[in-house]
């Protein structure tokens, strides 16, 4: 009979514990198996010494235990460094970790990816121009992150899933690797200190306002015209900035928390008194932080960022509509590793 092999970390929690299951494994197993899979970052199933023996070896024939491998490592010279990782099939996913604070109590931030690739297609994106090629699994999302905590040899303090991929587009492991990195017994990063990045996904917006855990939200706005968006954004077309701001309402008046619009500042495409006013419209009543991002530079891509004057214009303008609004400050752009310069 052919035996079906499936790398461990590319299943969700849900799936593992039905393995667990048929294979009558009583019900504390997998607290332990998680815990070697998760915070303790096991290399191999022989680590796993309170686990049966027979287990081992059925589950090392069954699921095999691949973590990722480190294909490459670069080091800003503000000392954010970006990762190439490998993953059990071959393909591999870039994250980048950012270190901040003081030395006697260091901040990491790890941006991390959530799929290979990205079907949403933005033009001023370098994963988009990739395609997409499929889902990562919880393993492999947290393994990123631990990953990164390793290496730099300190607590990760802040997550954020704007690495390669939609996360709401891999809804179900998204959440499920943040409930893992989250668990107060486990990982324990706290949730607040976790932000998901999306592209839009009204139906996912939605969802994710009934989560119990208090996430945060960030949504890549980038223009509140609908025809400059729907040029930016192909993936997006068929979720109007209508829609959007009628989902992130209900998000709001769901949660009480506020949410992030990312605003990528493309000069001569969406940074026009037009584009401005369509900002400030979108933004009218709802609790909101705009955060502008004069836009890195992408290899053969035809689009600049905004120049400073206008980016101070936008900020001055926001303030005076009692709009709080923030210019972000880019990290790890000389080794391609700021937003949206992410491909493999
Ligand atoms: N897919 C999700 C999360 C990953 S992208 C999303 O789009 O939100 C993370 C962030 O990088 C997004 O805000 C994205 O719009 C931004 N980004 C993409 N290309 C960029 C570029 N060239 N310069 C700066 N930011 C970019
Ligand atoms: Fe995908 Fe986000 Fe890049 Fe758009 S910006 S292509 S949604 S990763």
């Amino acid at each position: 009979m052919h035996t079906m092999s499936t790398p461990i970390y590319t299943l969700s929690t849900a799936e593992i514990t039905d393995f667990l299951q048929r294979n009558g494994q009583p019900a504390f197993r997998r607290k332990q198996l998680f815990e070697w899979l998760f915070p303790r970052q096991a290399s191999s199933y022989d680590e796993m010494t309170n686990l049966p023996a027979s287990l081992r070896t059925m589950m090392a024939e069954q699921l095999p235990l691949i973590p990722l491998t480190v294909e490459d490592r670069q080091v800003s010279k503000d000392g954010t460094r970006k990762y190439l990782f490998g993953l059990a099939d071959g393909n591999v996913v870039e994250a980048v970790g950012i270190p901040s604070g003081p030395e006697e109590a260091p901040r990491l931030t790890v941006c991390f990816s959530t799929q290979v690739g990205c079907a949403m297609g933005c033009v001023f994106c370098a994963t988009g121009h990739e395609g997409f090629t499929r889902n990562l699994g919880v393993g492999e999302i947290v393994g990123q992150v631990m990953a990164v905590q390793k290496d730099f040899g300190y607590r990760v303090s802040n997550l954020v899933a704007m690495g390669q991929g939609e996360p709401f587009a891999n809804y179900e492991m998204v959440l499920d690797a943040l409930r893992v990195l989250n668990d107060p017994k486990g990982i324990a990063i706290g949730a607040r200190k976790i932000t998901v990045s999306t592209s839009g996904i009204t139906a996912a917006i939605r969802r994710f306002a009934e989560e119990p855990q208090q996430f945060t939200l960030a949504v890549s706005l980038h223009a509140a015209r609908q025809e400059v968006r729907d040029r930016l954004m192909p993936g997006l077309v068929g979720q109007p900035v209508k829609a959007l701001r009628a989902a992130l309402f209900d998000y709001v008046q769901a949660t009480n928390r506020r949410v992030t619009l990312e605003y990528l500042m493309i000069a001569g495409v969406n940074d026009s008194q037009a584009d401005l006013d369509a900002l400030l419209d979108f933004c009218d009543g709802l609790l909101c932080h705009v955060n502008l991002l004069p836009m890195n530079a992408v290899e053969s891509s035809p689009f600049n960022p905004s120049g400073e004057a206008t980016v101070a214009r936008w900020v001055a303008a926001c303030e005076a509509a009692g709009v709080e609004a923030t210019v972000r400050k880019s990290r790890g752009s000389d080794i391609q590793g700021a937003c949206g310069q992410l491909k493999n």
